[in-house]
């Protein structure tokens, strides 16, 4: 399982995303940090380097996500998967 992630790859999962951070949607040109490619099934839980799995992410959105798959977030007890809109 690779963890590196082309340069073709990288520009690929920016330009689909927008330049914007596919988890709070601010645009990259409106951070002062640069952005990441976020696994969005981590590596360690089985994710793999594809465009499916890979997320378009600001520094904060990704560090504050971690390796973590899924989120809650009205209903307490109801656990929302990570995924990339389509
Ligand atoms: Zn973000």
């Amino acid at each position: 399982m690779s963890r590196y992630i082309s340069d073709a790859l990288r520009d690929f999962v920016a330009k689909r995303a927008m330049l914007r951070c596919e988890y709070c949607r601010i645009h990259s040109q409106s951070s002062f940090f640069s952005f990441h490619i976020d696994h969005i099934v981590s590596l360690k839980h089985g994710g793999l380097t594809n465009t499916e799995n890979l997320a378009y992410t600001c520094q904060i959105c990704n560090i504050n996500k971690g390796s973590d798959i899924a989120t809650f977030l009205e209903k307490p007890n109801t656990p929302v998967r990570f995924s990339i809109q389509e």
